[in-house]
């Protein structure tokens, strides 16, 4: 069959612990041709994370080096450490027109926005019901220490300013409810017009 899109992004915000990485799990089980982009970071691994799998943990040297380097798409420093999505796998995975998954701060956002990656963005703002079932749950998490918990409520008090700079909003209240609306969200970011060639597809539509 004739090519006549390409790959999509899919850029998922929201304060920590608002359950970003368990929905991208249901995500998986319903979505076929995907790359979830593995950041890389300066922040120390969490019990039970893996290098080169959850992110690449690298030194502030390594990071800094990246990025004089101009390996990265965009990159933040979020809760006193720096992050950042490096961009030739994303590339690569756009051309093999897969679904492009990022999990990234609101300062990636807008520097995607503004990026020539623009084009293949679709974007949802996830959140908690609440201020305070985030903080129930990134207390039950128990991956991080209480300051290091803190330091997340109140980056979230700024964070969620930007959930009008979204596509979508996606209360994660019920999981499965929730799961839901983001897999019908990830099927309608592939077809999005601006990932459509129009020239092929009316020649195409002519020739048949
Ligand atoms: P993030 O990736 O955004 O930091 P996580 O996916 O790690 O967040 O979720 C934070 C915690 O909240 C985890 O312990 C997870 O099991 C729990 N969680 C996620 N979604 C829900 C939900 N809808 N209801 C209750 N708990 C949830
Ligand atoms: P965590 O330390 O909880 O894994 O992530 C903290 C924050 O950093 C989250 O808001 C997450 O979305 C964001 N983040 C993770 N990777 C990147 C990245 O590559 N770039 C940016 N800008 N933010 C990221």
């Amino acid at each position: 069959m004739v090519k006549l899109n390409s790959g999509a992004i899919l850029i998922l915000s929201g304060p920590s612990g608002c359950g970003k990485s368990t929905l991208l799990k249901e995500l998986y089980k319903n979505i076929d041709s995907y790359y979830f982009s593995i950041s890389t970071t300066t922040r120390a691994p969490r019990v039970g994370e893996e290098n080169g799998v959850d992110y690449f943990f690298v030194s502030k040297e390594e990071f800094e080096a990246g990025i004089q380097k101009g390996e990265f798409l965009e990159y933040a420093q979020v809760h006193n450490n720096y992050y950042g999505t490096s961009l030739k796998p994303i590339i690569k995975a756009l051309e093999e027109n897969k679904l492009v998954i990022f999990d990234i701060d609101v300062q990636g956002h807008d520097l995607v926005r503004k990026s020539q990656l623009n084009k293949y963005v679709t974007s949802v703002f996830i959140t908690t019901p609440s201020l305070k079932i985030l903080e129930q749950r990134l207390t039950s998490r128990a991956t991080d220490a209480t300051d290091i918990i803190q330091k997340r409520i109140v980056n979230s008090k700024t964070e969620i300013n930007s959930i009008d700079l979204y596509d979508y909003v996606l209360i994660n209240d019920n999981l499965e409810e929730a799961s839901l609306k983001l897999i019908s969200i990830a099927k309608v970011a592939m077809l999005k017009t601006s990932l459509f060639d129009k020239d092929n597809i009316i020649a195409t539509w002519m020739a048949n």
